[in-house]
C-alpha cells in the first residue's frame, strides 16, 4: 500500500499508450483518493462507492464496466457497499440502487500470473418483465396505503419512565413509497426476479488470492429507477506445488550438491515460462539466492516492472560416501591442511 502511494502521488503524464491506460490511471487516482481521506475512507467502507456518491464525493463516472480498483483495495477490509444500500432508512419514493453482489472465483496459478479470460455465470436480481420492475400487478391501480394514509411513515410512541418518546418509522406495510398495490405475481411485489447470465470475466495479470475485481453494473437491479449494483469478484488462487508466490516475485529452492556449488554448473530450474537454464556460478555458499530477472509475476500496475524469480540454493552435503569418494575426501582434507600450514609459514 505504501509503495502504492508513492507513485500515485507522482503524476505519470506517459504512463502509457494502451487504450484506456489513462481512464484506469483516473481510477487509480480515485482510489488513491479514498485512501488519502480517513473520513471519505470511512464512507467507503461502511457504504462502499455508493457511500461517496451519497456524501457528494463521486468517483468520476468512468463507463469501463471493468477495473483493477478493488485489487488495490485488497485488505481494506469489509465488503464496502454488499447488500449495504438496499435497506435505506426512511426510503419513500427515492430510487434505490441495487445491491452489489459476490462470486468467488477460483483459478490456478499460472491463470493468476498471466491473467485469463474467463466465462462466469452469475445469478442477480433483474427488473421483473412482467410488472416492468414496479411490483404491482400489470392493471391494477394503486392505491393511498391505509396505514400510514400515504406518507410513507408512521409514528411510534414509546413510554418510558423519563416520558414518551416518539419515533418516525418506515411504514412497514408499504415500504415507505405509501401506495398500495396488489403485488405482481411474477416476482412477489419486489419488482426483480433472480434471474442466472454468462459474462465474460478478463483477469488481469498479477492477481493473487484476495485480490477484489469490480464489475461495474452486473450486481442486482435496482428500484424505482436506481442504478444496479456491482458485482465483486473474490478471487482465490491454487498454490503451485513448487513456486511460491511473494507479491510480483517467485520463491523457490533448488537443490544443488556440494560438487556443483563448489565447481559451479548450469541447472534446469521450472518457471512460470517453463523450464529454464540457470547457471550456478562455481563457490555458490550454502543459502545463496540467485535472481532470475523477470521471470517473476507481472505488477497489476502496468508502469511497475514484471517481478523475479528468486532461487535459494540449498547444498546438499551427502550423508553416505562410496569407499572411492572417500579417498578423494580425505586426499582433500591433506591438501586443504598442507595448504593451511603452509600459509602459516
Ligand atoms: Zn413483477
Ligand atoms: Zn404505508
Amino acid at each position: 500500500m505504501n509503495a502504492y502511494r508513492k507513485l500515485a502521488r507522482t503524476n505519470h503524464p506517459d504512463v502509457n499508450k494502451e487504450p484506456g491506460a489513462e481512464k484506469k490511471f483516473k481510477e487509480i487516482s480515485n482510489a488513491y483518493e479514498v485512501l488519502s481521506d480517513d473520513e471519505k475512507r470511512s464512507l467507503y467502507d461502511k457504504y462502499g462507492e455508493a457511500g461517496l456518491k451519497g456524501a457528494g464525493m463521486g468517483m468520476g463516472d468512468s463507463g469501463n464496466p471493468f477495473d483493477i480498483f478493488e485489487s488495490i483495495f485488497e485488505g481494506m477490509g469489509g465488503m464496502g457497499g454488499m447488500g449495504g444500500m438496499g435497506g435505506g432508512r426512511a426510503a419513500g419514493n427515492r430510487p434505490l440502487q441495487g445491491e452489489d453482489e459476490s462470486y468467488n472465483l477460483i483459478l490456478d496459478f499460472k491463470e493468476a500470473v498471466f491473467g485469463v479470460d474467463k466465462e462466469i455465470e452469475i445469478t442477480r436480481l433483474e427488473s421483473c418483465n412482467t410488472c416492468d420492475g414496479s411490483g404491482a400487478k400489470p392493471g391494477t391501480k394503486s392505491t393511498k396505503c391505509s396505514t400510514c394514509g400515504g406518507q410513507g411513515q408512521v409514528v411510534s410512541s414509546t413510554r418510558t419512565p423519563l416520558g414518551v418518546f416518539q419515533q418516525v418509522m418506515t411504514c412497514s406495510v408499504c415500504g415507505g413509497s405509501g401506495e398500495s398495490s396488489t403485488p405482481c405475481s411474477t416476482c412477489g411485489g419486489d419488482g426483480r426476479v433472480r434471474r442466472t447470465k454468462r459474462i465474460s470475466l478478463k483477469v488481469p495479470a498479477g492477481v493473487d488470492s484476495g485480490s477484489r475485481l469490480r464489475v461495474r453494473s452486473e450486481g442486482n437491479a435496482g428500484r424505482r429507477g436506481g442504478g444496479p449494483g456491482d458485482l465483486y469478484v473474490f478471487i482465490d488462487v491454487i498454490p503451485d506445488p513448487v513456486l511460491k508466490r511473494d507479491g510480483t516475485n517467485i520463491l523457490y529452492t533448488s537443490k544443488v550438491s556440494y560438487v556443483d556449488a563448489i565447481l559451479g554448473t548450469t541447472i534446469k530450474v521450472p518457471t512460470v515460462d517453463g523450464m529454464v537454464d540457470l547457471k550456478i556460478p562455481a563457490g555458490t555458499q550454502p543459502g545463496t539466492t540467485l535472481v532470475m530477472a523477470k521471470k517473476g509475476v507481472p505488477s497489476l500496475d502496468k508502469r511497475y516492472p514484471r517481478g523475479d524469480q528468486l532461487v535459494r540454493v540449498q547444498v546438499e552435503i551427502p550423508k553416505r560416501l562410496s569407499r572411492e569418494e572417500r579417498e578423494l575426501i580425505e586426499e582433500l582434507a591433506d591438501l586443504s591442511k598442507a595448504k593451511t600450514a603452509n600459509s602459516r609459514r
